[in-house]
């Protein structure tokens, strides 16, 4: 779904994230090695920035974003719990099943796809919830939620409540701000807004979490109480849980330095002015943009297939002609939307003129 020149993360001029793309080829340390244990601490206070957070469970965990999405519920879903969860795409609704899969009783908010979650909504479905849970920005629309609004609201009507944000395609595109909105639990992936490899699931839990997660989760494998013990030794000395995957966390070591040396907010800006490069491009094609006004997300822009147009005509003569792959719609949207992507390396103004370009031409 990204933009890419068909080199998603390969050597060449339009790549300028090159250290991650080494660090996927260099040499491999072992998993215990003292300079890997390095790299994987100064990932952890990296992820931290990115976040937004002090939380001290800061970690990647090894898999794509659903695993950040299991080991969620799993940690932090006792048998019987009540979840909300507001819907407003695919990712909501993956949410739902995955939260119920671990025995919550879940309430699910829904609202028509394109438009973003409801606070007030969601605050409404019930009066008591243990976790209310949202998508930050749902890439099957390219809506943006307030989670701010969100988290602020649940944590003002009860204080027992704890808020779970999906942020995989929001951490480091637009801002994110665990500490300051009070989300509890959130996670990512990679290979989004931080162009990296698909493979890691960035993941933060607030003390407040921590103290009420399940002893004994039904997982073995995403039980944070293990892999705690592994990444940051606590509960005493670093012990073996599972072989971390050391070129990928290596190579989010660069790319995550690389946010740090542009800074995290220059980050933010670049995504914000591409987005709204496309946006007003792409209205000047007599296109119209599909997710709500006020609620687009810069780096994954919806748009409406125009009338008499062969969505996946198009899509294919973007791929083999300019090598640019744009997604179709999700769902009931499929052959109705197309979802462009500029996200990472992507989030730049000449790449924003090619797709545009491209997507005259193959459209006439
Ligand atoms: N949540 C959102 C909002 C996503 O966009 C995605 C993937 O695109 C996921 C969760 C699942 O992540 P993955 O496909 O990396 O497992």
């Amino acid at each position: 779904m990204a933009l890419v020149d068909r080199t998603l993360l390969g050597p060449g001029p339009s790549n300028p994230y090159p250290e991650a793309t080494a660090a996927l080829a260099a040499p491999l340390l072992g998993h215990l090695d003292p300079e890997f244990l390095r790299v994987l601490d100064e990932t952890c206070t990296r992820l931290r920035v990115v976040w937004g957070t002090a939380n001290a469970r800061t970690l990647p965990l090894s898999g794509t974003g659903s695993i950040g999405m299991e080991a969620a519920f799993a940690n932090f879903v006792h048998p019987g719990d009540v979840v909300v969860v507001g819907v407003n795409g695919m990712f909501g609704e993956r949410m739902v099943e995955v939260a119920g899969r671990y025995g919550a009783d879940v309430v699910r908010v829904d609202h028509d796809w394109g438009t973003p979650v409801d606070t007030e909504r969601v605050l409404a479905a019930h009066p008591e919830p243990s976790l209310v849970a949202a998508v930050h920005a749902e890439t099957s629309t390219g809506v943006r939620s307030d989670i701010r609004e969100l988290s602020l609201a649940v944590h003002k009507r009860d204080e027992r409540g704890l808020v779970l944000a999906d942020c995989v395609t929001s951490l480091a595109g637009i801002e994110v701000a665990v500490d300051g909105w009070g989300v509890d639990i959130a996670y990512s992936g990679t290979q989004k807004c931080l162009g990296v490899a698909p493979g890691l699931a960035p993941f933060t839990v607030s003390p407040r979490a921590w103290d009420r997660r399940v002893q004994r989760p039904p997982t073995w494998y995403l039980d944070l109480n293990l892999i705690g013990a592994y990444v940051d030794g606590s509960g005493g000395g670093r012990t073996y849980h599972h072989t971390a995957p050391v070129a990928m966390i290596a190579s989010l070591h660069a790319a995550l330095g690389r946010v740090m040396e542009e800074g995290l907010e220059q980050v933010w800006e670049r995504h914000r002015a591409a987005g709204a490069q496309l946006h007003d491009g792409l209205r000047e094609l007599g296109l119209e943009l599909f997710a709500a006004e006020g609620h687009r997300l810069p780096e994954l822009t919806t748009v409406r297939v125009p009338e008499g147009v062969d969505s996946a005509k198009v899509r294919q003569v973007l791929l083999t002609e300019y090598g640019i792959e744009i997604g179709a719609g999700v769902g009931a949207f499929a052959s109705s939307v197309w979802r462009i992507g500029l996200m990472g390396h992507n989030a730049r103004p000449d790449r924003v003129e090619l797709v545009l370009a491209a997507l005259r031409r193959a459209m006439a």
